[in-house]
């Protein structure tokens, strides 16, 4: 690698994609400076639950020892309530790791962090970047302030890498093309509540609604709950009405959660768009919701992070090392994408809250006493399996027969034909 004066990688935004990137950079020898608007430790709207595959993420970077240390239970079972169809069943192990986990953001961010910095990086909290610097068309730094500081800091590197998050700075600076979006279908409320003890991870769907119960730090449980964007100004007016009356519908959940103590404030957003952004550019890239943000409905955003980061620190050293930045910028883009896309749709079909097809409630009914088969859905559900082919035909031909499916196809032409008289 040619000798630069400044850093190597300079990585705006310090959370789950920003401070993986930082950390994995930095142990790969790599100088890298990380800057965050937000105070050091500070929380963020975001529910929290780690799929499978980001938790062996953190597992093969040593963190998740620290992780449960601080305090985060395992969730290993997961009761999925379909209205109609109720599965229950274990995680299959990936990469050794066969648990989701809900760590406080305060608490994971704050990981990664330290992890960065004991990597090595320069953490540099409550600085906001304004702006890139260009020369020849070429990104070259950011340009910014520090917290209370009227100067204007101007920091260079090779490459700005941008983690800060779906309305990202570095994106709109560099015009990053935009592709596949969505317009926001959903809105969340969620908050943590002490005195609700629950086994396994709950998750309920019903007509327009979704719901997640999990266990996280200091002893609590968060209880999330999802609805379609139109109802938002209607339920505007009491928002924690709306959210128990949710919980009302899923079986005793409401009863359970009304005999605890809600011990953080009720949090909602609507601000959960969907799509995808060009991910690089001469001398920027994007990571996590900056390069590619979906719906909160399924939980994959901080996987995806954590997966993405991966991919582009490697990308990132491997281009530095042979000279072929760009070249290995423009790859991982292409395998970035191929990775998320079915997810994306499956996310985005869940976010408009349409009633599954007779052929997906078949196929739930199919397996509820299946317990592998329940286990390898509930792996395609934390992202260890491509939605596209778990509900593909063949997938279905296996798990249905090919009576099942006959069946199945007699009845989709019935309704055809009572739908076309
Ligand atoms: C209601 C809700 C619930 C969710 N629940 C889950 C869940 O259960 N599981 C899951 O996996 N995902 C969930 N997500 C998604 C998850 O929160 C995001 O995918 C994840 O936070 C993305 O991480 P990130 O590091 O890319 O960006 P962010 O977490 O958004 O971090 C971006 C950082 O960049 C900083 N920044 C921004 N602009 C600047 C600037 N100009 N200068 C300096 N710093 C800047 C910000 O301060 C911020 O700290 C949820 C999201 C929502 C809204």
């Amino acid at each position: 690698m040619e000798a630069f004066m400044g850093y190597d990688v300079i990585v705006v935004g310090a959370r789950v994609a920003g401070a993986a990137t930082a950390l994995l950079l930095a142990r790969s020898g790599l100088k890298v400076l990380v800057v965050d608007r937000a105070p050091a430790g500070s929380d963020t709207i975001s529910s929290h639950q780690v799929q499978v595959p980001g938790i062996a993420r953190l597992a093969r970077w040593g963190l998740l020892d620290a992780l449960v240390r601080a305090g985060t239970p395992a969730t290993r079972e997961v009761r999925f309530d379909g209205d109609g169809t109720v599965l229950r069943g274990s995680f299959p192990a990936y990469d050794g790791v066969d648990a989701l986990y809900s760590p406080r953001r305060t608490v994971l961010d704050a990981l990664l962090v330290d992890a960065a910095r004991a990597a090595g990086a320069e953490v540099i909290d409550g600085f906001r970047v304004e702006e890139l610097t260009a020369e020849g068309g070429r990104v070259t730094g950011v340009r910014g302030r520090a917290r209370g500081g009227t100067a204007l800091l101007t920091y260079s590197a090779r490459l700005v890498v941008g983690a800060d998050g779906k309305h990202s700075t570095v994106a709109d600076a560099v015009g990053a093309a935009r592709y596949r979006q969505r317009p926001a279908l959903a809105f969340a409320s969620y908050s943590y509540w002490s005195g609700v003890p629950v086994t396994v991870g709950e998750m309920y769907q019903r007509p327009g609604r979704a719901v997640a119960v999990f266990p996280t730090n200091g002893d609590l449980t968060m209880v999330y709950v999802a609805a379609p964007l139109p109802s938002f100004a209607g339920a505007r007016a009491d928002l924690e009405g709306h959210y128990l009356a949710t919980l009302d519908r899923c079986g005793d959940l409401g009863e359970r959660v009304r005999a605890g103590t809600r011990v953080e404030r009720l949090r909602t957003t609507p601000d959960q768009p969907n799509g995808f952004r060009a991910a690089h550019g001469p001398g920027w890239a994007l990571v996590g919701d900056a390069g590619a943000v979906m719906d909160s409905v399924t939980a994959q955003g901080i996987t995806n992070a954590l997966v993405d980061a991966e991919l582009l620190a490697h990308s990132i050293v491997d281009g530095l090392t042979r000279g072929r930045l760009d070249a290995a910028l423009a790859r991982r883009q292409r395998e970035r994408d191929r990775g998320l896309r079915a997810m994306y749709d499956l996310t985005v079909s869940l976010a408009r809250f349409a009633p599954p097809s007779l052929g997906q409630r078949q196929l739930l009914a199919a397996i509820a006493d299946r317990p592998a088969e329940v286990s390898r859905f509930l792996g395609m559900f934390a992202g260890m399996e491509s939605p596209a082919r778990y509900f593909g035909a063949p997938n279905a031909l296996r798990i249905l027969g090919a009576r099942g499916v006959g069946r199945l196809a007699r009845r989709l032409a019935t309704a055809r034909l009572c739908t076309e008289s």
